[in-house]
């Protein structure tokens, strides 16, 4: 079932992710910092590996990969909700090599940071609580 709740924009944040630090942690960590609680992310830069999963829609398991080299971090976007009571982060990341090839994925701990630029949106609204779905196995926004 579709569903959607209104929410608005709190404010902004702008900044740079420390060099060599786990890119998940430290996006993770901002946002437990500054109370963030329910909001958006973009990013660009670049990481010196990275460890991605893509979910298998047949068997329920995530499976997990890593590219063991320097990659441009083309794009990473995401969001912030709340999951066990703690801000948990959720992030898309498409990766581009020194010949233009693309890897993509969802954002895995073991992604070292390079350079990173980052905005993240805090948001205000009604909190998102991430729950175990039955039908995809995931734990998914409880609407
Ligand atoms: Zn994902």
């Amino acid at each position: 079932m579709t569903a959607l709740k209104e929410v608005n924009s709190r404010q902004l944040f702008m900044g740079r992710l420390a060099y060599g630090e786990d890119l998940l942690d430290e996006i993770t960590a901002v946002c437990t910092r500054e109370n963030i609680r329910l909001g958006r992310i973009e990013a660009i830069g670049a990481v010196q590996r990275a460890r991605m999963a893509c979910y298998n829609q047949k068997t329920h398991e995530y499976r997990f990969f890593t590219i063991d080299q320097p990659l441009e971090i083309a794009q990473l976007t995401g969001n912030v909700s709340i999951r066990q009571g703690q801000p948990m982060v959720h992030a898309h990341l498409t990766l581009a090599d020194d010949a233009g090839n693309a890897y993509g994925g969802h954002l895995a701990p073991g992604t070292v940071i390079f350079a990173c630029e980052i905005i993240i949106e805090a948001l205000e609204g009604p909190e998102f609580i991430r729950e175990f779905d039955e039908e995809t196995g995931l734990t998914l926004w409880h609407m």
